[in-house]
């Protein structure tokens, strides 16, 4: 860390030197969860990027994505919201789903970045392994996965064909905003990433025409993301899916379902545990502050109007 300090400071010294003074530093703080819920190792890290002339941090917390549960979701909220000291806009970077939604809602980060239907979650894990060999013939990228609406989880073509044989499948897993998929479940199929993308910035939308101070209402209330994701699930997870076409494409469907009720289960414990957090915190905490749009270059923050 003491590096990158390093390295930013130079930067901003060659910057300033060859006329950019008016160009902005985006600092990425990547960090696991254990030393961010750390009250002592957080206070070195708001020291160290207090003294530094930045002015967004990008946030990649190793091991949290969309499918964080619970308790990581509640210890995230608190721990971003102890880095509000430093005045920065902060940015929650590879944060994707239901956690980068609630990160927004609860007003502990300016922002969210996520890729479409990918970079939703932040791994170091295999940095220090070689990188697989690759055959000649392999395909690029992966498998493909699709977003079920409101769900907060994705699933293979395969899985999600097997769900939708099931009694009201169809109707359950596929895209009901017509919209976005004209065709319903066959069109979001067609194109799981125009689906998944569309859906993102519609989520984002919405949450952005609620004022500030009642975002976390909305977010969990009747209508709100986290009460539909909790439906969803339930919905979901009381389907029977169809045996031959299970087999058909080599799912198991015990195991899927298994998946699907345990997902179901966590959903629900995410939505009591943000309740809580809600209930307890009130409406009157401080908020992130808002991320700065640019314009020809120079940082509105800079002149002082956020
Ligand atoms: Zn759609």
């Amino acid at each position: 860390m003491s590096v990158d300090s390093d390295a930013c400071l130079a930067l901003r010294t060659a910057l300033d030197r060859e006329g950019g003074q008016a160009i902005p530093i985006d600092y990425p703080l990547i960090v696991p969860s254990a030393m961010l819920n750390d009250p002592s190792q957080r206070g070195l890290l708001v020291a160290m990027l207090g003294r530094l002339p930045i002015d967004h941090v990008w946030l990649r917390v190793v091991g949290l994505g969309a499918d964080a549960g619970p308790l990581q979701m509640s210890r995230y909220l608190s721990a971003v919201a102890g880095l509000h000291n430093l005045g920065k806009p902060v940015i929650a970077d590879h944060l994707g789903g239901l956690p980068g939604q609630a990160a927004l809602a609860f007003g502990v980060v300016s922002g969210i970045a996520q890729g479409i239907g990918e970079r939703e979650r932040f791994d170091t894990g295999d940095w220090h392994k070689p990188a697989k060999p690759r055959t000649d013939d392999a395909k690029f990228g992966r498998a493909a996965r699709v977003s079920i609406p409101g769900l907060n989880r994705t699933l293979t073509r395969a899985e999600l064909d097997v769900l939708a044989s099931a009694k009201n499948g169809r109707r359950i897993c596929g895209c009901a905003d017509r919209a976005c998929c004209k065709h319903g479940y066959d069109s979001m199929v067609a194109d799981p990433r125009g689906h998944a993308a569309r859906q993102f910035f519609s989520s984002i939308a919405r949450l952005e025409a609620v004022p500030d101070l009642r975002r976390e209402t909305f977010f969990l209330g009747h209508d709100g993301p986290m009460a539909k994701a909790d439906r969803t699930a339930r919905e979901i997870k009381a389907l029977r899916p169809d045996a031959a076409e299970a087999a058909r494409h080599n799912v198991d469907p015990e195991a899927l379902m298994k998946r699907l009720a345990d997902h179901s289960r966590t959903t629900e414990k995410i939505r009591t545990t943000l309740e809580t957090i809600h209930e307890t915190r009130g409406n009157d905490v401080p908020r992130a502050r808002v991320a700065a749009l640019r314009s020809g270059g120079v940082p509105k923050s800079a002149t002082g109007k956020p």
